[in-house]
């Protein structure tokens, strides 16, 4: 564990990231890790958690100063995205969503955008990322929602599945395709849709494997007019992007990832340590030494990778989606290896939900299947050492 914590501890934070770090960790141990087994047994939407963000300000860490925010390093926030995770994984990604929904309107928005909505998600409102249909998963050029021009305004028709926080989000990111381009690359363009727009409505709720307190809704729209004024580029830009937002989304994700990787190694140290078997402690048997020697090997590693691609974005660097790649299925690989051998260390407890074994085994999944699944990442990095 000494190696382990001297990781977290080396990271150079400076004074005033440090302090953003330990008033984090005092609320989600005083708010947050309290109300995980609740929340995951209930399905209940966390809104006690995320006042306990909100009055902390968390949104305000990745929004500039100039809309309403107090904008710190990439390398904080996603620190940030994994101590909540490591608490409740379905807390840190209603949190992590705020974020991907609304870093795109920062990155690709204009002035007057960015003046009158991101105040909003300053203050905490929620944000949303809307993507995903059910003709396009991994490959989103599949996409059929329709966005036709009406004057000073944009007629959407169509709909969304799978959507983070779709029931309670106050801004929607929102992809579709514009009428009046053909190819269907090249039609794909976003806006800003807002909550309470006529039309818009909620249709259905999953029922999940994990990660219960956050809500994934299938959301449709039946003529919504939305002001022109809310495209975010201009039509057509909407690949791109959708390309540059998912490389830093992807970061966002393995750093979440890496919090349910963190929960299950300490978990396995601390239940290894004390369950006591034939005379000896769980952790005296060889091969648990070797199965916990390897999980804490890569963990190690992916606290490292996850931050130095967090320096890169943080120095500028703009090419750094294979290195996100790299992160986000080596975090997600391990969030789901290290829960499923906690619940073996935990033998029959790691079935019962007395422990939070199994629900880390249950949350960790679907970090291998959403934000690009791990065989399109494997393809996308392997694809990238192919001589041009
Ligand atoms: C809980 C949850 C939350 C989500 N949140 C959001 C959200 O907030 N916003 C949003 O837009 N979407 C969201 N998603 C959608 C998620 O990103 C997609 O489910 C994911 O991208 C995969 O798409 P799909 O489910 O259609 O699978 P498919 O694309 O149909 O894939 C099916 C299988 O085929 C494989 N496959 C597909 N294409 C390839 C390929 N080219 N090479 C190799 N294998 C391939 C996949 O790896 C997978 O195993 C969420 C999904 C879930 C379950």
């Amino acid at each position: 564990m000494k190696m382990f914590e001297k990781v977290l501890r080396n990271r150079n934070w400076s004074a005033e990231e440090q302090q953003v770090l330990d008033q984090v960790q005092r609320m989600v141990d005083a708010v947050i890790a309290p109300n995980a087994a609740y929340i995951d047994r209930t399905s209940e939407f966390p809104w006690k958690n995320v006042e306990a963000i909100n009055e902390l300000g968390l949104n305000t860490i990745f929004v500039p100063e100039k809309y309403g925010g107090m904008q710190m390093s990439y390398r904080l926030y996603l620190e940030v995205v994994t101590i909540i995770s490591e608490a409740c994984a379905s807390t840190g990604i209603i949190y992590a969503t705020n974020f991907h929904g609304m870093k795109p309107l920062i990155d690709f928005g204009n002035d007057e955008q960015r003046a009158r909505l991101l105040p909003r998600i300053a203050a905490g409102g929620l944000g949303a990322l809307a993507i995903t249909e059910p003709t396009a998963g991994s490959d989103a050029t599949g996409m059929k929602t329709r966005f036709t021009p009406d004057g000073d305004d944009i007629i959407v028709n169509g709909s969304k599945i799978f959507i983070s926080n779709g029931d309670v989000a106050d801004l929607y990111l929102l992809f579709g395709k514009w009428s009046e381009i053909a190819d269907r690359r090249a039609a794909i363009s976003v806006l800003i849709l807002e909550k309470g727009s006529p039309g818009f409505s909620v249709i259905s709720k999953e029922h999940k494997m994990g990660h219960n307190g956050s809500s994934t809704c299938a959301l449709a729209f039946d003529n919504v007019r939305v002001p022109r004024a809310n495209l975010i580029g201009k039509p057509g830009e909407g690949l791109r992007i959708l390309l540059a937002s998912l490389n830093k989304s992807r970061p966002s994700i393995a750093a979440h990832a890496r919090g349910i990787a963190r929960a299950a190694f300490r978990d396995m140290v601390s239940y290894g340590n004390s369950r006591v078997q034939g005379g000896r402690t769980v952790l005296d048997f060889q091969g648990n030494q070797f199965t916990l020697a390897d999980l804490a090997s890569e963990l190690l590693m992916v606290e490292r990778w996850i931050d130095y691609v967090a320096e890169l974005v943080d120095g500028g660097d703009a090419d750094f989606g294979m290195e996100a790649s790299v992160a986000k299925l080596r975090a997600s690989d391990l969030a789901m290896k290290m829960s499923l051998e906690c619940v073996q260390f935990h033998g029959g407890y790691g079935y019962c939900q007395d422990y939070r074994a199994e629900r880390l085994m249950r949350d960790a999944k679907i970090t291998q299947i959403w934000e690009g699944t791990n065989q399109v990442h494997r393809q996308l990095i392997g694809r990238s050492f192919k001589s041009k």
